[in-house]
């Protein structure tokens, strides 16, 4: 199975070698990038080491081609990029963008959810397919 993530903007492909590649912003950081996991509910976090993230505080993601905010919007914790398997069906990925708080949903273009990570209880009822564009 071969997975794709990419900005839901510009389509820049944001999946390079095994990871997935954000810009991002904190509160003191105005700038940097991280690297996570592809793998729906593994969170790895890889990132410099002259950047601190504490757990519990938000982060913000930018696609790091374009700039766009991935902020789902109306939901300021969540994020959201697409994702593409096999080079057919995409989904969205929504995932929260608090250190630490692990939860990840995939959702297909009819609305149907799948949750990933030990935190995906959180969310889900906010969630609808309503909010992603
Ligand atoms: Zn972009």
């Amino acid at each position: 199975m071969k997975t794709n993530f990419f900005c839901p903007k510009c389509q820049g492909y944001l999946s390079v070698a095994d990871k997935v590649v954000f810009a991002i912003k904190k509160k003191g950081l105005d700038g940097g990038l991280l690297l996570l996991s592809p793998n729906l509910g593994e969170y790895t976090y890889e990132y410099h080491p002259s950047i601190e993230l504490i757990e519990g505080e938000e982060i913000d993601f930018f696609c790091p081609m374009c700039g766009y905010d991935l902020t789902l919007e109306g939901v300021k914790k969540l994020a959201r990029v697409k994702m593409q398997i096999d080079d057919k069906e995409t989904f969205w990925v929504v995932f929260s963008k608090k250190k630490g708080e692990r939860c990840t949903y995939k959702i297909s273009d009819g609305g149907e959810k799948e949750s990933f990570g030990e935190h995906s209880g959180l969310n889900i009822d906010i969630l609808s397919i309503n909010l992603l564009k």
